[in-house]
């Protein structure tokens, strides 16, 4: 098989970038109460060092690329960064998820640096409740935000809710009718065990979910162009918008999985919800060739495990979400 594949003979063409392990939030599911000690500035790669990987990951078989954190927007001249992967020629898939607190700032910028299509993550249209889940922020920069990325053109806009029990769940049905009014693209997320948070207490899994859309007609199976990843897309009769729903704990798409993670400080993560990491930052720092790098990720993606196991107890409670880049 030529391009990238791994040991399962999956092909792997999908490298996420974490930029910084730094966010202007603290969402509850993500960052324990207490908090997260930071990586030092040393530690987290330059954008040269990041450009680095990408391209040799994009001359093995990568061509998507999302950038992600923390939150991408809290580190310095993201746009340098955007530019230098959209000069990379085998990328034809360039997109970042962000908490669109900064995007009003930004997102002009970001389409003219080369950025496709943003993923927002949003989990209530409730400003108290907003102000809660995410321990501080403010509902209104985050729709700011969403309506630069629309004016600049950034598209689809793909809006990320994760579902809590007792929090946002009474809620899925107005997420649910914005994809008829507002055209948004929905995505429901099953809230996964991780890091030091209390998330299996909160989860509703998506059969739930569904039932709570119900209400709002025969949700109609759709494909979708762009980005297809984990999640199954649906639509409502009449709907501009889709709805999709992404699965990880109660039905895992592992057998799928084209991904690889470059976390903030330079180690390569072969799964979200594994802690084995490779690092390439010692090496990126001790003057490795591409050609070397290559080979590097090469090894690292014939080691990527099959498949999670949060099912049988393993949670990674090692690094949290925001370190390991979502
Ligand atoms: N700060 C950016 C943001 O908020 O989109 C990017 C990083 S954030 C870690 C990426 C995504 O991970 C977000 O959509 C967030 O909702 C999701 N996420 C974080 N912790 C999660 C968890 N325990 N279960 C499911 N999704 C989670």
């Amino acid at each position: 098989m030529s391009g990238l594949s791994d040991s399962f003979n999956r092909p792997i063409n999908y490298l996420r970038i974490s930029v910084t392990d730094r966010c202007n939030l603290r969402c509850v599911y993500c960052m324990p109460a207490e908090g997260v000690s930071l990586m030092p500035h040393s530690n987290i790669l330059t954008y040269e060092e990041i450009y680095k990987v990408a391209k040799a990951a994009a001359e093995l078989g990568i061509t998507k690329v999302r950038v992600t954190g923390g939150e991408p927007l809290v580190r310095l001249g993201l746009p340098e960064l955007i530019r230098l992967l959209a000069g990379i020629p085998e990328i034809d898939d360039l997109s970042l998820t962000t908490n669109a607190i900064l995007l009003s700032k930004y997102a002009a910028e970001l389409k003219a640096a080369g950025l496709q299509r943003v993923n927002i993550s949003l989990d209530t249209l409730d400003a108290a409740k907003f102000r809660q889940i995410s321990r501080g922020g403010n509902l209104d920069d985050v729709l700011k935000g969403m309506a630069a990325a629309r004016a600049a053109g950034l598209s689809p806009i793909k809006i990320n809710m994760v579902v809590m029990a007792g929090s946002n769940e009474n809620e899925i049905a107005d997420f649910g009718r914005k994809t008829i009014t507002d055209g948004w693209h929905v995505r429901f997320i099953e809230c996964m065990p991780f890091g030091k948070t209390e998330n299996e207490a909160v989860f509703v899994p998506v059969s739930k979910i569904k039932r709570e859309l119900k209400s709002l007609g025969k949700l109609e199976p759709c494909a979708v162009k762009k980005g297809n990843g984990p999640a199954q897309y649906f639509r409502f009769p009449g709907a501009s918008g889709t709805v999709g729903f992404i699965t990880p704990v109660s039905e895992h798409f592992c057998f799928g999985c084209n991904r690889l993670r470059l976390t903030a400080d330079g180690k390569l993560r072969l799964c979200l919800l594994h802690e084995e990491e490779i690092d390439l930052r010692e090496r990126l720092r001790s003057g490795i060739t591409n050609n070397e790098l290559k080979t590097l990720i090469k090894e690292a993606v014939a080691s990527k495990p099959l498949r999670h196991n949060l099912a049988g107890g393993q949670v990674p409670r090692g690094r949290p979400f925001s370190q390991v880049g979502g």
